[in-house]
């Protein structure tokens, strides 16, 4: 199976390393403006092919992505100096510009999946962009919160002693500050949260909660306060959502995609529990939040809304 990489600065390069690592798909194809970079790291991440999986690493030009079942995009600008947000989003609107009709025309079967932030406005970005070529909107979707759904399960399931894959606890919404942590429908083997801590007799109180929160919340922040990107979490992201797309999986990940008409919301593009298979967004699965989460959920909509909206797609 044949995936693209558009964009293998940090974050694209170490998404392809992620995905020699964990085996997923057959040949990577990597695409850059800077096509020595791309070169240079196709080189690279191919000398670890030989310790991992048996596949190939190449670089190449947008002809090259002809037969690619995903395409990850995540080229685009960083932020100048004194640079507002919205004109930082116009300028990766336009690297959207030229390099999603290039994909589609060379790989319309492709699903697109977008890891440049701001994800979620450039995951609607995309979507429109898509779609003037022909490809619905369910064949785009974002990496959204699917990393701080991870932190969240992560750091909830060692506050439990519990290991996170039997925690089921989502974080949905814009992935940025205004991201709603959903702790009423948090589940631990099965069962709520409160009564899981009543039969473990863990106490997760206001203080612990916080302290969860603020650890998800922050998480980016402090990494790039301590290292200047973040990229190896984000990386084993996208070959997750990469290997649930080539492989039919068929798995919930809190991804950013369109909304159509869900929690009162339409036409915002965002995160929630979303089902996840071969053909890209399946939908939204039913989530009941209490009436603080679903009002912070509605003020992060808004957020990524009005980003939108600024642009005048
Ligand atoms: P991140 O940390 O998000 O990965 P980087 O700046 O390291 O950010 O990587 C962004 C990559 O996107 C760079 O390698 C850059 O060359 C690439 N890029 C920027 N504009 C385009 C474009 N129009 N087409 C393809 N790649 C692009």
């Amino acid at each position: 199976m044949k995936v693209g990489v558009v964009g293998c600065g940090f974050v694209g390069a170490t998404a392809a390393y992620a995905m020699v690592m964990d085996g997923v798909g057959r040949q990577i194809v990597l695409v850059d403006l800077d096509r020595q970079r791309a070169e240079a790291e196709a080189n690279d991440i191919m000398h670890a092919v030989p310790f991992s999986h048996p596949m190939s690493v190449v670089s190449g030009e947008y002809s090259d992505l002809a037969g690619c079942r995903v395409v990850v995009i995540a080229a685009g600008v960083s932020q100048k100096p004194g640079e507002t947000r919205l004109q930082l989003l116009e300028r990766n609107t336009a690297v959207f510009e030229k390099v999603v009709p290039q994909i589609a025309q060379h790989a319309p079967q492709a699903i697109l999946l977008v890891a440049t932030n701001p994800v979620d406005v450039m995951t609607h970005v995309t979507v429109k962009l898509a779609g003037r070529c022909g490809i619905d909107k369910s064949r785009v979707l974002g990496s959204g919160t699917t990393l701080d759904t991870a932190r969240f399960r992560t750091l909830l399931g060692r506050q439990c002693g519990i290991d996170a894959k039997h925690v089921h606890a989502y974080v949905i919404g814009e992935h940025g500050d205004s991201e709603v942590l959903t702790w009423s429908c948090a589940t631990v083997g099965g069962m709520r949260l409160n009564e899981f801590q009543k039969y473990r007799d863990i106490h997760i109180g206001v203080a612990e909660k916080t302290e969860i929160d603020q650890k998800v919340r922050g998480a980016a922040y402090e990494i790039i306060s301590g290292k200047g990107a973040t990229y190896y979490g984000i990386g084993a992201a996208l070959s997750r959502i990469v290997d649930v797309l080539i492989h039919d999986q068929r798995a919930i990940l809190t991804i950013s995609a369109r909304l159509h008409d869900v929690l009162g919301l339409s036409d915002v593009t965002i995160s929630l529990p979303t089902l996840v298979g071969g053909q890209g967004v399946i939908s939204a699965v039913p989530i009941s939040l209490n009436n603080e989460e679903t009002a912070a959920f509605h003020a992060s909509a808004a957020i990524v809304r009005e980003a939108t909206e600024s642009l005048n797609l």
